[in-house]
């Protein structure tokens, strides 16, 4: 669809201009897809004083298909937007990850660090998307549930998106949306950025991964626990098997694989967690007659697997710009962080009085990305690659395995938890991070 006035020729609202609120339908910032990304990328343009329309399809709580684990890197995001974050609110505090492999089982403490808290949380995605969407709203966001937006609105002369078409839940028809940035907040498949023409790119990562939940008495766990033994016939996978007790009588069981594998696209996820799962003692209870939701399965894009970040108006976030950890499939952090670099990149580009100096400040978001994941994820692609040969895993290992000072380095590369100036493990993983070459 395309218009002829488009929102971007308003004048500049700057934060807090309460006095130049838009109509309605109009807003400073649509953010499409209030997940963990969307929410938080709401929740600081709204306290930075935008107007902004947050579009969610789902009506909350809803569902999402997730291991439902967050490492310290998540916990900070979630106490940076003012999230309470103690049992009694229903999170389950972890104080590590416990890695099965080799034959060996190593319990790792999450890092001692300044820049990150020494605890990670579970929580299942329907209580914890709500709770992110409500603080956005609270903060003065303007969620509006059951709102699925079926494309952008296009200016004519120039391409840019200048809003978004939407189709209303309950048979409530279409409607328009506009605003002078759109954000792209919709996930994994994105079908915003891929209307604006950004598909995924094949030459990044990607990951598939399954889920479900069973009753267990492995639901009282405070580690995190990750199987690095995933076998397919006498082949060593790329990917790693996960239970994350939930504190409620259930575990949260899956596994994942990488693109980098021969047997990716080739693989029953379902058949392979079920085979996984047999070799699991008999008392854990992980049978048909436990489990207590369906299984699962969804896209992990990682590595910046879609790009350019910033494309003609639509600003990518999130599982939309493939975001996720390339070395341990964690993204909700990466969703939160990157929402909250992108509010801050549309908070200063509304305030400049002009168009092209607007533009100028949105052009930097990319830049801004790869500054806080660039290198890392350009060390993680290597890693991915490395991994995806059998032999290689089953070497690293086995070496890994026996070796806890190694395992505490690689769970510090692994979880991208580092401090700027701490021991040398950390520096290590910086300065790999720093050297890698660092294209979009
Ligand atoms: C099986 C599995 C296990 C995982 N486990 C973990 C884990 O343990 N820890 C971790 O950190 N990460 C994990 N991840 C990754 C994590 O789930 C994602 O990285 C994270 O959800 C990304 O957040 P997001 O906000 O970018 O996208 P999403 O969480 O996917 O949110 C997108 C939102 O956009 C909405 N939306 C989509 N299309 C439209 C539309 N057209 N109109 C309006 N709204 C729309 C959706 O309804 C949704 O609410 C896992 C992923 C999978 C598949």
């Amino acid at each position: 669809m395309t218009e002829h006035a488009p929102p971007e020729t308003r004048p500049s609202a700057g934060p807090g201009d309460a006095s130049r609120r838009p109509p309605a339908d109009e807003a400073d910032v649509i953010v499409v897809g209030a997940g963990p990304a969307g929410a938080t990328t709401a929740f600081y343009l709204a306290q930075s004083g935008l107007d902004v329309l947050l579009l969610e399809k789902a009506t909350f709580p809803r569902e999402k298909v997730c291991g439902d684990g967050l490492t310290p890197r998540a916990v900070k995001a979630l106490v940076g937007m003012g999230i309470s974050v103690g049992e009694q609110d229903g999170w389950v505090r972890n104080k590590g990850l416990r890695v099965i492999g080799a034959g060996k089982r190593l319990e790792l403490a999450w890092p001692e660090l300044a820049s990150y808290p020494g605890y990670g949380l579970v929580r299942t995605r329907h209580d914890m998307d709500e709770t992110l969407a409500r603080r956005a709203q609270k903060a003065g966001a303007r969620l509006l549930e059951g709102v699925n937006v079926t494309g952008p609105v296009l200016h004519e002369r120039t391409g840019r998106i200048s809003g978004v078409t939407a189709r209303l839940a309950d048979g409530e028809g279409e409607r328009r949306y506009a605003a002078r940035v759109v954000v792209a907040a919709d996930g994994n498949s994105s079908r915003l950025s891929v209307a604006m023409g950004l598909p995924k790119r094949d030459d990044r990562p990607l990951g598939v991964a399954v889920r479900t939940y069973y009753q267990t008495p492995r639901h009282d766990d405070d580690y995190l626990e990750s199987w690095l033994d995933l076998w397919d016939g006498d082949r060593l996978l790329p990917g790693y098997g996960w239970i994350f007790g939930m504190g409620d009588g259930t575990s949260n069981v899956g596994l994942g694989l990488l693109n980098t594998s021969a047997a990716f696209g080739h693989t029953d996820y379902h058949a392979l967690l079920r085979r996984w799962l047999k070799g699991m003692p008999a008392e854990w209870g992980f049978t048909e007659e436990n489990r207590t939701q369906p299984i699962r399965g969804a896209a992990l894009p990682m590595g910046f697997n879609r790009t350019p970040h910033y494309f003609k108006g639509l600003l990518l976030v999130g599982d939309a710009g493939g975001m996720v950890n390339p070395f341990n499939g964690e993204g909700i952090a990466y969703a939160m962080e990157s929402g909250e670099i992108l509010a801050r990149t549309i908070t200063q580009a509304l305030a400049r009085a002009r168009r092209p100096e607007t533009e100028r400040v949105l052009a930097g978001y990319p830049d801004a990305l790869s500054q806080a994941y660039g290198g890392y994820y350009a060390v993680g692609r290597t890693f991915v690659k490395l991994i995806g040969q059998p032999g290689l895993m089953r070497f690293a290992t086995r070496h890994a395995m026996s070796r806890p000072a190694l395992m505490r380095f690689a769970l510090k590369l692994l979880a991208n938890l580092t401090d700027p100036r701490g021991d040398a493990a950390d520096r290590l993983v910086n300065g790999l991070s720093k050297l890698a070459p660092n294209p979009e």
